[in-house]
């Protein structure tokens, strides 16, 4: 198995408003959109809809529960592998999403069954760890879970994508230790350093901070304007990302994600700095569609020369 994603599934119950409604009051939507998120599944899809074998690990609600159905539905149609748990008694991670006419939005999210995923249970499917190239790990699980699966991919020799994501204000050491690529986007960038990263400069320290923590290759995207690599060597470089016009950028750091393990898997004789090119070039593939993982791009739909 090429890729394995151990994160977090989240169900999007999306409604499109006008406007956000003020506390108390009660808006007609225009509609309702129910899709399958959390950082682990979406990265998992943007993989797999490039070609990667991908397994999914995470925890999910009842078997029955509807918003756990959808989550096994999305996998098994983009040919993903499943190595889900289901809780009894806590609910399908959830969101509750309210975007408004000028793409403004207010959301809660619920980690439910996302928080109870086991250190035992990442144990019990370690020979899916065992034999993938690449692991990719985020936050939005028990961070004692993640780090069995960090151990585990460490002790095979596995590459690790760590994604410190949803933003986190400070990890243990060994999660930098373990993790091959460190990625961040600009924000998660500034709650672990304290560095608000909004120039080149700022990015390089940044990144230089992360990496005197122990990870040997960082990574911060910055949106529109790409992503900034600071190799084993500590050479940093920015790479620019191309210029679309973006319609809905929910899920680009994801996109970016699932491609660089794809690349990473698939292609790994190619030096990193192509890798990053050929994600931010899949990545605003992504954002030129509504929706996440829907958006997320298929090998298809892509140039051949990013093969
Ligand atoms: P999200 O939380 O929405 O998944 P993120 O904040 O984690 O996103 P970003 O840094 O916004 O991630 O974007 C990830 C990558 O997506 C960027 O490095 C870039 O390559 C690409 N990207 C994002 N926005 C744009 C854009 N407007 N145009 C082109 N590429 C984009």
């Amino acid at each position: 198995m090429a890729v394995v994603v151990v994160g977090s599934l989240i169900t999007d119950i999306i409604s499109y408003v006008e406007r956000l409604p003020q506390p108390g009051e009660t808006i007609r939507g225009k509609s309702l959109f129910i899709g399958c998120g959390g950082k682990g599944a979406n990265q998992c899809v943007a993989a797999a809809k490039l070609g990667a074998e991908c397994t999914m690990i995470g925890k999910l609600g009842p078997v029955n529960d509807p918003l756990s159905r959808i989550h096994i539905e999305a996998l098994t149609k983009n040919g993903v592998q499943r190595r889900l748990f289901h809780s009894s008694q806590d609910q399908t991670g959830s969101a509750i999403i309210m975007v408004d006419k000028d793409a403004a939005n207010a959301m809660t999210s619920v980690l439910g069954a996302n928080a109870d995923l086991k250190p035992d249970e990442i144990d019990s499917v370690a020979e899916s760890i065992q034999g993938a190239d690449v692991l990719v790990a985020a936050l939005g699980i028990p961070l004692k879970s993640t780090i069995v699966a960090l151990k585990k991919g460490r002790k095979h020799g596995i590459k690790i994508i760590f994604n410190a994501a949803p933003a986190a204000s400070n990890l243990p050491s060994e999660v930098y230790q373990l993790s091959s690529v460190f990625c961040v986007n600009e924000s998660e960038a500034e709650m672990l350093t304290g560095e608000k990263v909004d120039s080149i400069e700022s990015a390089d320290r940044s990144a230089q901070i992360l990496q005197e923590r122990g990870c040997k290759v960082v990574l911060i995207t910055l949106g529109s304007r790409g992503a900034y690599l600071k190799d084993e060597a500590n050479n940093g470089i920015l790479i620019a990302a191309p210029p679309v016009k973006a319609v809905d950028t929910t899920g680009a750091g994801d996109s970016f994600i699932g491609a660089l393990a794809y690349y990473m898997a698939y292609y790994p004789k190619l030096p990193l700095q192509t890798m990053v090119e050929r994600s931010c070039q899949v990545a605003a593939f992504s954002v030129q569609k509504p929706g996440t993982q829907i958006s997320f791009p298929t090998k298809e739909e892509l140039p051949e020369e990013l093969f």
